[in-house]
């Protein structure tokens, strides 16, 4: 079976709750605190290995608990983590989530070791050919690159999740990635110009024609609870969302991209993955969480039945 490959980052998440965020200089006591393991590449990797995907993971974490735990995680997911680096100068990256009694959100995030993943790590995971290459921005954009010339050379395919939607990316990952994955955010910011969240699909369409960089290239634009469309030079599919009660829609597009990933990499044709994907992630909003609110494939199949 194809595998999926992702190089990316790894975060434990430290989600601390209170009755009213510390203003500058001010000390408050929290109510709750809770360590979990997120970041988009590792959301994505857990999609996709409880999915049914065959997954390696490339990257980097510190020498500390933390690491630990996020080693110890992918092992639980059945994620190979052969070639995941630990780093001497770096700790395990850290988002530092709070939370108020308004659910209003505060977020710092500390790429730490994340921001050394290089272009050595992704230069000896095994790709064949049909493997399935995965990554986002929360790595360096050079050492994607790097993995994703590797990855056409060996005849795998690429799929960028290019979010957060930060500056610009180097002319030759554009030219080597295949499917591109981007919400309506990163959609506006990389197409230079704004897409509004209830866009009509043809205006959708038409800016994500303007990330083409070369034949054959896909963009896959996720539209939250519309659902998502592909976009290719033959033309377009639009797959509608799944109506869900949702309650947390953070880590929806990992899902989507994970799920994604394991689909193609099963075999199927990108309309099929597009669809199934759309379930997933439709699923993963109905619950609190990230890396640990990624639904199971008998979920799935379940809400496809
Ligand atoms: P991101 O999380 O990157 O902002 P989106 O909000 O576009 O991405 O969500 C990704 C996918 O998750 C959507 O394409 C859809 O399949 C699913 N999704 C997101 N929000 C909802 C929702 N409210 N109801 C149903 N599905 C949703």
């Amino acid at each position: 079976m194809a595998r999926i490959v992702i190089a990316g980052s790894m975060n434990i998440d430290i989600l601390s709750t209170m009755k009213r965020a510390p203003r500058a200089g001010e000390t408050v006591n929290g109510d709750t605190v809770a360590f979990m393991p997120g970041g988009k590449g590792l959301n994505q990797a857990v999609a996709a290995a409880q999915l049914g995907g065959e997954v390696a993971f490339v990257g980097r974490l510190g020498r500390d608990a933390f690491g630990d735990q996020v080693e110890a995680f992918f092992r639980e997911k059945g994620i190979d983590t052969g070639h995941i680096v630990r780093s001497t100068a770096q700790p395990t990256a850290n988002a530092i989530i709070f939370v108020d009694g308004t659910a209003e959100n505060r977020i710092v995030v500390i790429p730490a070791a994340n921001g050394e993943t290089s272009p050595e790590d992704v230069a000896t995971v095994a790709i064949a050919p049909g493997d399935v290459l995965v990554s986002q921005f929360e790595i360096p954009r050079t050492t994607i690159a790097a993995f994703f010339r590797r990855g056409r050379a060996a005849g795998a395919r690429t799929v960028l999740n290019a979010a957060p939607a930060l500056d610009d990316a180097p002319a030759d990952l554009w030219l080597d990635t295949d499917i591109l994955v981007v919400n309506e955010t990163e959609l506006g910011h990389f197409a230079g110009a704004s897409v509004a969240a209830d866009a009509p699909v043809v205006q959708v369409a038409d800016a994500a024609r303007r990330l083409f960089r070369r034949d054959g290239q896909t963009v896959v634009a996720t539209l939250g609870a519309r659902g998502a469309v592909a976009v290719a030079a033959g033309g377009e599919v639009l797959v509608p969302g799944r109506p869900v009660k949702a309650v947390d829609t953070t880590g929806a597009g990992d899902c989507f991209v994970g799920a994604l990933a394991a689909r193609l990499a099963a075999g199927d044709a990108l309309p099929e993955a597009m669809r199934y994907a759309n379930v997933a992630a439709s699923i993963a909003v109905t619950r609190v969480g990230t890396g640990t609110a990624m639904p199971t494939a008998d979920e799935v199949a379940a809400a496809l039945a």
